[in-house]
């Protein structure tokens, strides 16, 4: 009889900080990794940019610094 060691470690979860490129804010990024991880987006909570990320699950971002630009408009893919 055997145990299967730790069925759910498949996942890997792991965690970085970086700052937004268009607003300066600090992002932590908690992510969810596996095998074969499909690419999600996670999102600046201060201006709404998206960055895509390998991830299992929907990736958790929390504000560590608030944007550092002084403006409070929202980035747009599409400007012009
Ligand atoms: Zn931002």
């Amino acid at each position: 009889m055997s145990l299967s060691p730790n069925p759910q470690s498949d996942f890997e979860r792991s965690s970085f900080i970086k700052p937004c490129d268009y607003c300066g804010a600090r992002l932590a990024v908690f992510v969810s990794r596996e095998i074969g991880s499909e690419e999600h987006e996670y999102t600046c909570p201060e201006c709404g940019k998206q960055y895509p990320v390998h991830a299992a699950l929907e990736p958790l971002v929390s504000v560590m610094e608030p944007r550092t630009d002084g403006k409070d408009d929202r980035y747009m893919d599409t400007l012009f």
